[in-house]
């Protein structure tokens, strides 16, 4: 399975994009500014978003999304996410006022966009593998995801603050290649790291101890403009054996 990344970051501004990942060619983790680079023929193609949590950037283009399914005659979209996220969307959203309720449209039995409740450890198939929700600890409900493809996974941290059941679960995950994870502050803005449920270099050092030592680890939800301090920030901060690279648009991880 091969994922791409449409966007990684936590606000717009060329090049960037906010969190969107294609895996394979009908599935999507969140559905930020990312998604809109697809052409049309692509978007018809998402079958089912696997979302995070409501946060605008990483829901936001949801909307647009389901009306590119509407207007194309389109199979419509499944949406996996916790259920008071999915509540969020409905009374937020897609609820008549901001956008057409597309949970309902054109009919409550066939709408284009279906709403499935999930709960940390739930699994879900994939054309080509499966994803797993997995706990993250954010200012709102919200999950990270690990995804399996035929040789190795993939674990998203999602929105999340310090969340050790998350570097616990992937740890005992043998094949587990790749980390995207958030690091939202540095180190001199802790106080609102932990207010608002983020990661800083420093709050994530102790977490990495029971990664295997080849992991490489994605670094997500960077400030556009901010990229190239806080990639350095974050390298001086973090173990120095750890393979720590940006992801941005365009990476593809073949699992
Ligand atoms: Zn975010
Ligand atoms: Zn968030």
């Amino acid at each position: 399975m091969r994922v791409t990344i449409l966007g990684a970051s936590s606000g717009i501004g060329r090049p960037a994009h906010t969190t969107s990942f294609l895996l394979g060619n009908s599935t999507l983790i969140d559905c930020g500014t990312g998604v809109g680079t697809l052409d049309v023929a692509q978007l018809l193609q998402i079958e089912r978003v696997l979302l995070s949590h409501s946060h605008l950037d990483h829901c936001g283009f949801l909307p647009l999304l389901a009306d590119v399914h509407a207007g194309h005659a389109g199979p419509g979209v499944t949406v996996y996410s916790q259920q008071e996220t999915l509540d969020a969307l409905k009374q937020h959203l897609f609820n008549g006022v901001i956008w057409p309720d597309y949970t309902v449209t054109p009919s409550a039995e066939s709408p284009y966009v279906r709403l499935k409740a999930i709960e940390v450890g739930d699994t879900i198939g994939l054309p080509d593998g499966m994803a797993t929700a997995l706990p993250a600890q954010h200012s709102i409900p919200a999950v990270g995801w690990l995804v399996e493809g035929d040789w190795r996974a993939l674990a998203f941290s999602g929105d999340t603050g310090p969340c050790p059941a998350f570097w616990q679960w992937i740890a005992q995950v043998p094949s587990l290649s790749d980390v995207l994870c958030e690091i939202t502050y540095d180190d001199d803005h802790l106080p609102q790291a932990r207010r608002y449920g983020h990661l800083a270099p420093s709050l994530l050092a102790p977490l990495l101890d029971p990664l295997p030592p080849a992991v490489h680890l994605w670094v997500s939800h960077l400030d556009p403009g901010e990229e190239p301090r806080m990639m350095q920030h974050i390298r001086d901060i973090l173990p120095p054996h750890l393979l720590v690279e940006q992801l941005k648009v365009g990476v593809t991880i073949e699992l």
